[in-house]
């Protein structure tokens, strides 16, 4: 672009469309022209939100089981979050982790007292913080184990993020094709199934040790929204121990109060070496946290940094988060709804036999499994849910994901339960 075009463009006359006007009202098409089409977007925009509740454009509002995809925990514009926010912003917004931030380290504090982890890092997101894990492990395997190129084992239908290394990390082709050469040193096991990551651990460490760490969801979300089995986390973390292998658990989609425990790792009675977090962490202000065991803390100064990581205004945010989810009845109406939610669903699926295949999930993540053989998928499901007014998200082609803010009420369950009742029915036909 010239810079003459550039000048012109800087300041839009009254007749170029912009994707807001000057009225308020939303513009499609000028919004398509300018921002990258990353995204497969339904033809929803979002205006503003209060509780479990958000508003279109037009002024029609949705019950929001999506929660910017199991992020917004305390639900829309909660008085908790305004005044955390209004109260960091106020005070100190950024500083450089040149200085001590003293709410980075309440944070870090609030999660090593709430969890089995004895430090924390802060970054921004779930794949940076991902990537940091990655990191710790390949330095664990170089430093401690004394490995050349040291093997990281991730599950097939795993999702850890979309940067380079985590789609590496992800065990799906899908999020890989035509992101070639990806990054060495991953090797892939189907999830929970204990034989076969001993198979891959024997053959990989054959000729020397080569494998540092096995980096798994405590519940696959994206995958599908299937949680990990009791069993064979226990059997895992046994043989990641005699092996000194590192166990890493991904928490970004579970961790902070979804599952109706604090982690998800509670569910299956282990604990982890490493973990990270992100999503629901912060409760929609972006931010990122790893965590490890001082076992495996390895990490020293100049081995890594991120510029906004752990600044004093996500921190502040992200501590109240946690102060209201730590809460024994916040957990509680966690797993109350989540009984709730599956119990109606097992009532709504109950017409239709083997059009479905089951229900899965753990406090207010779960999941439904339409059938392989009928032509309905999860995306006909979540547009029909939509056009009557509730917020759902597919999780693969045939799991429709349910990840309300925590804060919901049985009111709002019921009235969940309804929308979806009749979005399959208009699919199913009965
Ligand atoms: C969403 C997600 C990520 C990636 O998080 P981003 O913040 O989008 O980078 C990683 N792992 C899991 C399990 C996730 O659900």
């Amino acid at each position: 672009m010239s810079p003459q075009v550039l000048e012109q463009s800087a300041a839009p006359t009254s007749e170029q469309s912009t994707a807001i006007s000057a009225n308020g009202e939303f513009n499609r098409e000028a919004f398509d022209e300018a921002v990258m089409t990353t995204y497969g977007r339904f033809p929803l925009a979002v205006d503003r939100g209060e509780g479990c509740r958000l508003w279109d454009t037009t002024g029609r509002s949705y019950l929001d089981f999506v929660a910017g995809i199991a992020t917004c925990t305390l639900g829309h514009a909660n008085p908790i979050m305004t005044e955390a926010v209004t109260k960091q912003i106020n005070k100190l917004h950024h500083v450089s982790n040149l200085y001590y931030i003293p709410e980075q380290g309440e944070l870090a504090q609030w999660i090593t007292a709430n969890s089995c982890a004895d430090r924390a890092f802060f970054c921004n997101s779930g794949a940076e913080a991902n990537e940091g894990a990655i990191k710790l492990a390949r330095k664990y395997g170089n430093t401690v184990l004394g490995m050349k190129n040291p093997i990281i084992l991730t599950a097939k239908a795993s999702f850890h993020g979309r940067t380079l290394a985590t789609i590496t990390a992800t065990g799906q082709p899908k999020y890989q094709k035509n992101f070639n050469p990806l990054v060495p040193g991953f090797a892939y096991i189907p999830y929970n199934d204990i034989e076969a990551a001993e198979a891959k651990i024997k053959e990989l460490n054959a000729y020397r040790p080569s494998v540092a760490a096995i980096m798994l969801e405590a519940l696959q979300g994206e995958g599908g929204v299937r949680p990990g089995d009791r069993e064979y986390f226990q059997k895992l973390r046994k043989i990641c121990d005699d092996n000194k292998i590192l166990l890493i658990l991904d928490e970004v989609q579970v961790g902070v109060g979804r599952t109706g425990t604090i982690w998800g790792y509670e569910n299956l009675g282990i604990e982890p070496d490493v973990f990270t977090s992100a999503k629901g962490l912060g409760g929609g202000v972006p931010i990122g946290a790893l965590m490890c065991k001082s076992s495996c803390d390895v990490l020293r100064p100049g081995d890594h940094a991120s510029t906004y990581g752990g600044n004093p205004f996500v921190c502040g945010v992200a501590t109240a988060v946690c102060k209201t989810v730590e809460k024994a009845e916040f957990l509680a109406n966690v797993k109350a709804r989540g009984e709730q939610l599956r119990a109606g669903l097992a009532e709504a699926i109950a017409p239709y036999g083997d059009k479905f295949v089951e229900i899965r999930g753990w406090g207010l993540i779960n999941g439904v499994e339409l059938s392989a053989d009928i032509e309905t998928t999860s995306i006909d499901i979540v547009k029909a849910a939509m056009d009557a007014g509730l917020l759902l998200v597919p999780a693969g082609p045939k799991v429709v994901r349910f990840v309300p803010p925590l804060i919901v009420t049985p009111e709002e369950i019921d009235e969940a339960l309804k929308v979806f009742s009749g979005a399959i029915a208009q699919f199913l036909g009965k």
